[in-house]
């Protein structure tokens, strides 16, 4: 079992906090994301999985083993980064293989291993090749095929799609997805991109100055954010945030998805037009309810306000979000 377990983990560097008192069970073969904006301490998180770096407290199991004092050659886990990190002198086929080079694994056990793990990422052609005469995404192939051969119990990635341009990031993400199917392994990703957190993951956990604030599957997260931060970090555009008392009586902040405001002769609030979107599937009316600028998502083909309009806009009570004015955290019905 490659279930991994976090308990009160705590990173300190020189009076920073980088991960501070985390909780966090990762099931085995899921494929968890951890989420947040830069410096809220995901890679810090995935370093201690690793090994990578020593925590200030607290423990990581994988399966029923605390790990803490195990080295990270040893852990069982395998590490992709964003910068490939492959050695520009060795063959392609020699950088696949390198792992199980350093385990002592006999040589025509890891030319098999190796042309394996090339040939599912559509890497056969390129074996005897240098990294520098790859393209990115082919180099960050050529690193999850290294990771691939060692079999690991689970893969820790960090943000390894960063450097790919927008097209061949989705490309990668698919196959990231069919990757996990097919390894049957537990996948730890770390991402600032909500994008492919939803996509890939099978639960998210949302990260904010060293803390997990929500953990949950990406529906449970888009559904039901546990904070104004987390409404407006997941979905695109961000969540609507409305004024106290505008839409509803009470101090609470009101929460509306783009999707679920609508522009009818008849709604709650007026909203003076600012910018009109044209995206071909959709159309994007962004606009100001008092000193707050909101989002209406509208179906495309939809009437086109003029800018500088006054319109009235609705949400039902059922797709408004509730939080708490002062800590921000969500108020449940
Ligand atoms: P990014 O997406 O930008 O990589 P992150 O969420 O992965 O961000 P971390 O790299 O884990 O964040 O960093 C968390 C915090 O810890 C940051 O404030 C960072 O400056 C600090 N930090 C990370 N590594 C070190 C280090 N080796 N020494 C000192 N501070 C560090």
């Amino acid at each position: 079992m490659a279930n991994v377990r976090l308990q009160n983990l705590t990173k300190q560097f020189d009076g920073v906090t980088a991960v501070d008192g985390v909780d966090l069970d990762v099931a085995d073969r899921e494929f968890m994301i951890l989420l947040g904006p830069s410096g809220c301490g995901k890679s810090t998180l995935l370093r201690m999985i690793a090994g990578l770096e020593d925590p200030t407290e607290g423990e990581v199991f994988i399966g029923d083993t605390k790990v803490n004092d195990i080295l990270p050659k040893e852990r069982d886990v395998a590490m992709v980064f964003q910068s490939y990190a492959l050695y520009p002198h060795k063959t392609v086929r020699a950088n696949i293989e390198f792992p199980l080079k350093v385990r002592k694994v006999p040589k025509a056990e890891r030319a098999a291993a190796a042309t394996a793990a090339a040939e599912s990422l559509g890497l056969g052609d390129y074996m005897e090749r240098k990294p520098g005469a790859l393209s990115g995404g082919q180099r960050q192939r050529v690193a999850l095929a290294r990771a691939i051969v060692r079999d690991p119990a689970v893969f820790c990635m960090d943000e390894p799609l960063s450097n790919l341009d927008a097209k061949l990031r989705a490309e990668t993400r698919a196959e990231l997805i069919a990757l996990h199917q097919r390894l049957k392994s537990t996948f730890i990703y770390v991402t600032h991109d909500q994008v492919e957190a939803m996509t890939m993951g099978s639960r998210i956990a949302v990260m904010l100055r060293g803390k997990i604030e929500q953990v949950g599957t990406p529906q449970e997260v888009y559904d039901r954010p546990a904070s104004v931060f987390i409404a407006q970090f997941v979905g695109t555009p961000p969540m609507n945030i409305l004024p106290a008392g505008s839409i509803e009586p009470g101090d609470h902040l009101v929460g509306v998805r783009p999707e679920h405001v609508h522009i009818v002769a008849d709604g709650q609030l007026s909203m003076t037009v600012t910018l009109v979107e044209q995206l071909g599937h959709e159309l994007l009316v962004t606009g100001m309810v008092g000193d707050r600028r909101v989002i209406v998502r509208q179906a495309a083909h939809s009437a086109v306000p003029a800018i500088g309009a006054e319109v009235r806009i609705a949400a039902d009570a059922a797709d408004r979000h509730r939080f708490d004015p002062v800590t921000e955290r969500r108020i449940d019905e």
